[in-house]
């Protein structure tokens, strides 16, 4: 605990030492977090502006000045030639015995606190936006560092504190006039690129955008009339340049208003001020707003993603008391979140705490628990009272939801009001729907309503063809996360069950009780299966027959949609016990169309070069229909014109 020299107070010069009892911590201080030395600037401010707005609210007891006229202010200074940095503000002030108190006692047993935190975290980069360290993050930067404060009570009188990094500091009396502190930092030599107007801009721009206080950094010039009144040739009013001070910030943000007062429009011009780098308007936004259990306000917007996962995350800036804290909200909300834009502050959100303690702790749970459940609320309402536009915006959300209801329980409940299945001719549908349009003719034999989908509507296109001639509502899942959601769905909803258009020849795809008869008998089958075997070299083709319709395929390759999830399981690392038995071979059916007159050809043909040539085009165009006809193949087959099999 830091101790001081309680003697003498603020009339007499005094001298003392912080700390007695630990080692010293400026060193440390001095030394760590490297990156982050900027945050000192981002402390100081906050200081400052906290201290204005104290004197604003206790002004009215009568026992402080009151601000005269002028408004909170904090202005920051900077002296390249004495190498200073100076933060200065109207606030609060501080007598002897406060900053004794405050800066010499709780400031530094704070920073104390913080250091040992610190030290205790494995990984440093853990600790959020380094909250915390307070006044001391001023010996990041500086050599010494200078307070010259003037309480705004009654009476009091201005002293200066100085401290050169040592535990040993000096409080003098000071002739400063007006009520407030500022802060002189003396710039260390290692730390002379802080003298920057750029840099320090930049710093202001980052943490202290929204601060609700005026910051103010330097001047800006504007056009004003001539005072003169003097006009020009086309008599209007001469204009004249004029310096004003700078204002940093914008203390009343968006996401601090209430809803109803914010227009449209305003929402986008926030959001452009968030990332004026972004071009594309976002869709929609969700105001968020509670003061129970937890404080939490902010604006969410949804940017329009695509068909792709944002990989760019991080894009949700943290705030807490219009402070920016950090643009890495992982673990803070659920994980697809991230994927949103916008803002969110929230004083509840412990902030000097490693983040894999984040996910542990009540509030935060809370927290996230609650912008889930908003996000999900949003979509339901925009859902319900205009269905239209929803599934239009469909599209861009899509993958978003996809995300939230393979990785959020709840949201995944709630998803159920506005989940859309969207077929191959654009009609969307929940799942209720879904299942009333197609109950009758897709259910199989077992009573399960087959869903027939699609991953990729060019590359399976004479399969969706197939499958939609028959009646068949072909569902669109393309995109990154289609092979989880369809196993999540199943898992969800226990009537259904999804099968990729080309997991089987379409009078299989969804079993009915109907007996297949074949054109060709058992004794021709087994004639032909070394033949079209011969067409096939590769290991893993299976040669099946069925009767299909005589202008169908002569030959159709198809991958069992349980053997093709499995291979996508193992891609992935997956796979469950299945990996035991090492990698799994591929598997393809070719299904021999019985009914197709090359069948009977093949059979009856004595010339074997014309029989092999049939054959070949006949398993080229199967695999031309599966994707998997490539390069020279391709290139070949095309040139030979398919006049084999005009039989
Ligand atoms: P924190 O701000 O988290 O309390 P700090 O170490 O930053 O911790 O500051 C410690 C205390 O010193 C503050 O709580 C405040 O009472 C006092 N203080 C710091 N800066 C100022 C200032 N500019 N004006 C008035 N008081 C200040």
């Amino acid at each position: 605990m830091a101790t001081t020299d309680k003697t003498t107070k603020s009339e007499k010069s005094q001298k003392g030492s912080i700390n007695v009892t630990t080692e010293n911590i400026f060193p440390i201080i001095k030394k760590f977090l490297y990156s982050d030395h900027e945050i000192f600037l981002r402390e100081l401010v906050s200081n400052a502006a906290d201290a204005t707005i104290k004197r604003q609210t206790i002004s009215k007891s009568g026992d402080v000045t009151a601000f005269k006229g002028d408004t909170p202010q904090v202005f920051v200074k900077l002296d390249k030639e004495a190498k200073t940095i100076t933060i200065s503000d109207n606030g609060i002030g501080m007598s002897a015995e406060e900053i004794d108190k405050y800066i010499n006692q709780i400031a530094f047993s704070g920073a104390t606190e913080f250091l040992d935190k610190y030290k205790e975290d494995d990984a440093k980069q853990a600790i959020i936006g380094h909250f915390g360290l307070g006044f001391y993050s001023s010996f990041m930067v500086s050599e010494r560092v200078d307070i010259i404060s003037k309480s705004a009570k009654k009476g009091s009188k201005a002293v200066t504190w100085s401290c050169d990094g040592s535990p040993d500091y000096t409080i003098t009396p000071s002739k400063k006039k007006e009520a407030g502190t500022d802060v002189i930092l003396h710039i260390a030599e290692d730390s002379l690129e802080f003298l920057e107007d750029e840099r320090l801009m930049s710093i202001l721009n980052k943490y202290c955008k929204f601060m609700p206080v005026d910051i103010i950094f330097g001047t800006r010039s504007i056009q004003e009339d001539d005072p003169s009144g003097e006009k020009d040739e086309e008599g209007n009013t001469k204009k004249v340049s004029v310096e004003i001070p700078n204002v940093v910030n914008n203390t009343a943000p968006a996401w601090m208003k209430k809803p109803s007062d914010i227009t449209d429009e305003e929402y986008s011009s926030f959001y452009r001020e968030l990332y004026p780098m972004n071009m594309e308007d976002p869709l929609f936004n969700i105001h968020l707003n509670v003061d129970f259990p937890f404080n939490l306000t902010g604006i969410l917007y949804f940017p329009q993603l695509k068909k792709q996962i944002d990989l760019q995350k991080n894009k949700i800036h943290l705030y807490s008391n219009q402070v920016f804290i950090t643009d890495n909200v992982e673990n803070i909300v659920p994980d697809f979140l991230t994927m949103l834009h916008g803002v969110i502050d929230s004083p509840d959100i412990p902030l000097n705490v490693s983040r894999s303690y984040l996910q542990e702790d009540g509030n935060v749970k809370k927290i996230s628990g609650y912008i889930s459940k908003k996000v999900a609320d949003k979509l339901t309402s925009m859902f319900k009272n205009d269905r239209t536009s929803f599934e239009t915006q469909w599209d861009d959300l899509r993958i978003f939801v996809e995300y939230g209801i393979l990785t959020d329980e709840k949201f995944a409940e709630r998803s159920k009001k506005f989940y859309l299945y969207k077929d191959t001719e654009g009609v969307c549908r929940t799942h209720e729907e879904l299942i009333e349009a197609v109950g009758e003719t897709q259910k199989d034999k077992n009573n399960k309503v087959i869903l027939p989908y699609t991953s990729d509507v060019n590359a399976q296109h004479s399969f969706v063809k197939d499958a939609t001639e028959r009646g068949f509502k072909v569902l669109n899942m393309e995109g990154q996360l289609a092979a989880h959601i369809v196993g999540k769905l199943e898992q969800t909803h226990t009537d259904i069950q999804f099968k990729r258009v080309d997991s089987e020849i379409i009078e299989n795809l969804i079993e009915k009780d109907e007996e297949t008869t074949s054109a060709l008998d058992e004794k021709q089958q087994e004639t032909l299966t070394p033949i079209v075997q011969s067409a096939f070299p590769e290991k893993g083709y299976d040669i099946k027959f069925a009767a299909m319709s005589p202008t169908s395929s002569p030959f159709i390759i198809t991958r069992s949609e349980w053997m093709r999830r499995m291979k996508e399981q193992q891609a992935i690392g997956g796979g469950g016990g299945f990996q035991m038995f090492g990698e799994m071979p591929e598997k393809y059916d070719v299904t021999v169309n019985s009914n197709h007159p090359i069948a009977m050809q093949l059979l009856n043909e004595k010339d074997d070069v014309k029989r092999s040539a049939t054959i070949k085009d006949a398993a080229d165009l199967a695999r031309l229909s599966q994707g998997i006809l490539e390069g020279e193949e391709l290139t070949a087959f095309i040139e030979r014109g398919f006049k084999n099999l005009q039989a």
